[in-house]
Parts: structure tokens; C-alpha cells; sequence
């Protein structure tokens, strides 16, 4: 008899919500890891996958092994593939132990791996790219834990100057008034393990575009499991669904003590049909490939229609 092929490991999860792609594999206590590559970060590193290692930035919720893993293949990989010195950004309370690990490697790989690791506090940002930061919010998990929010700032005219000829706001500026603002636009929201908190409904996750959720347990059964393990249950999620405005909400680090088909049905029963819309889970293979294809579709047939209209235009 042959025997079995072993499972593809990288079979990774994919999403694309304009203008992000949404990559990465996500099982409860065994790996996550998600990658937004037009933001330049990644989402914790449990592993590290040949995708995860474009990204500049890896952002660590908290320490569990789940979850960070991945971190010293990935300061490595980054050196090695000639990509530059990977920066981590992680819970204050983590500096210094990711230090430490770090400089455990040294010993074992007789070689130093250069690496940057930078402790966050609530609410401390960092640069993403121009105009965009990465700011943490404090998450409530069984260990210091931070949920990560891409700010997008624009600088608005002051809406009292709306009416004045460009020349008069010149003059304003020179004479040293402000007359701008910063607006700030919260673009895509990452919870990474936490229970139910007030900072979920801060205006950061509210507003967010896309939110990544933590969503490990969907058994009626399983309520106890989640408040033990501080973590998320699905019956938590009407009352987060009704305060986030997000078009999509996609769920991560779903147990395998629930099959897919399971999840799916109880995502169904308990957000109803119009909420669930929005609601998609990274690693259902299957439906985020009809997703997919719904899109590439769309997309093709809305450029034959621009084919189409100039064609007919004289
Ligand atoms: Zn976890
Ligand atoms: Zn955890």
C-alpha cells in the first residue's frame, strides 16, 4: 500500500479586501501568523512562512509560544535572504525576554543575528509607512497582550479657512497660524488574543475598515473554555458586530475542536444572515476561494464593460 502524502504545510489562508491582501494560517494554540503585505507588517509570527518574511515590521500580540514562535527564524531568514534587519515591535513587558531569547540563539548558532525589538505601551505608535502608523491598544488575555490598530493621518484645512482664496490661507501659513488638522483615518484593526474588553469598542476597532478577530470557540458547550482561557467566543461577537463598522471581519485562531463546517453554521446562527455577510473566516479554504473567483470575476467583467463603453463611444 502507498502511503499517505503528508498535509501541505504552507496551505495558508488568503482574503483580499481592497486594498488589502489578508494572508497567513491561523489554528488556536498551534500557529498565527498573518500577513498584510501592502501595510508592510505582519501579525505575529507563530511561524514563519516564505510570505512572512517580505514584511519589514512583525507586530507580536503577546508571548505564547503560538504566537511568537516563529521570531528568531524570521530576524534570521530577513538577514539571510539579504532583506534587512527585521524590526518586532511586542507588549513592554516582552522587550526584554525576546532580548533574552535572542541572545540564547547566539550560543547555539555560535553567530549573532541582528534584530530590533521594541516594547510598546497602550496607545504608543509606530511609523508603517508615510502617513501611516501602527498604534497599540492593551488586549485582556491570559498574558500582557496588545491588539494593533494602521492609522491612517491626513492633514485637513481647517474647516473656518474652507472659503478663503488660496492666497489669503498663503499668507495665514506665513504669518505662523494653523491651519490645518490631522485627521485620523483607523484603516485595519488585529486583535490577537484577548476576551471580551472596553478597548474592543474603543473608536479605533469601531471605525476600522477591516477587522482581524480572535475567534477560538463556536460550541454553545464551550463558553467555560473561553472565559479559562481568555478568549473569544462566538456569542461575543454580536455585541463587538453591532459597534464595528467594518465592511469585513475576518475570524482567526478558531479551534479545531469545531470543524469548519461547524463554525461556519454556528457564524450563521448567531450573527444572522446580514451580519455574517461580512463575516469570513481566514481559514476556510473553500469559501474564500469562491469569494475569490466572485471577485476576479467581477473585476473582468467590469473592465470588459470600460472595453465595451469605448468601444461604442464615437
Ligand atoms: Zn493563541
Ligand atoms: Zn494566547
Amino acid at each position: 500500500m502507498v502511503p499517505k502524502r503528508p498535509l501541505l504545510r504552507e496551505r495558508l489562508g488568503f482574503l483580499y479586501c481592497p486594498p488589502w491582501r489578508i494572508q497567513g494560517s491561523s489554528v488556536a494554540g498551534e500557529s498565527t501568523v498573518v500577513q498584510v503585505p501592502e501595510l508592510d507588517v505582519v501579525f505575529d509570527l507563530g511561524w514563519c512562512p516564505r510570505i512572512a518574511l517580505s514584511s519589514p515590521l512583525a507586530a507580536i500580540s503577546h508571548g505564547h509560544m503560538d504566537h511568537v514562535g516563529g521570531l528568531p527564524y524570521w530576524f534570521s531568514q530577513r538577514v539571510f535572504q539579504k532583506m534587512g534587519v527585521g524590526r518586532c515591535v511586542c507588549p513592554k513587558r516582552l522587550e526584554q525576554p525576546l532580548m533574552d531569547m535572542m541572545a540564547a540563539w547566539s550560543p547555539v548558532e555560535n553567530q549573532d543575528t541582528p534584530y530590533q525589538i521594541q516594547g510598546l505601551e497602550h496607545l504608543e505608535e509606530v511609523d508603517l509607512k508615510p502617513n501611516i502608523k501602527l498604534r497599540a491598544i492593551e488586549m485582556l488575555h491570559a498574558t500582557a497582550a496588545l491588539g494593533y490598530v494602521a492609522m491612517e493621518y491626513r492633514s485637513k484645512l481647517r474647516p473656518e479657512f474652507s472659503d478663503l482664496p488660496q492666497s489669503e490661507i498663503r499668507a495665514l501659513k506665513e504669518q505662523g497660524q494653523a491651519i490645518t488638522y490631522e485627521l485620523e483615518i483607523p484603516l485595519l484593526a488585529y486583535t490577537g488574543d484577548t476576551q471580551m474588553c472596553t478597548n474592543l469598542l474603543r473608536d479605533e476597532f469601531c471605525n476600522a475598515r477591516v477587522v482581524l478577530a480572535e475567534c477560538t470557540f463556536f460550541d454553545p458547550n464551550h463558553r467555560e473554555r473561553a472565559t479559562i482561557g481568555r478568549h473569544l467566543h462566538i456569542e461575543d461577537l454580536p455585541a463587538l458586530l453591532e459597534a464595528w463598522q467594518a465592511r469585513d471581519i475576518i475570524l482567526l485562531h478558531g479551534s479545531r475542536r469545531t470543524s469548519l463546517e461547524q463554525a461556519r453554521i454556528r457564524v450563521d446562527e448567531v450573527l444572522g444572515e446580514t451580519e455574517a455577510a461580512r463575516v469570513h473566516m481566514l481559514m476556510d479554504h473553500r469559501k474564500n476561494r469562491i469569494r475569490y473567483d466572485a471577485q476576479v470575476e467581477e473585476t473582468a467583467q467590469s473592465s470588459n464593460q470600460v472595453v465595451d463603453e469605448l468601444a461604442a463611444d464615437p
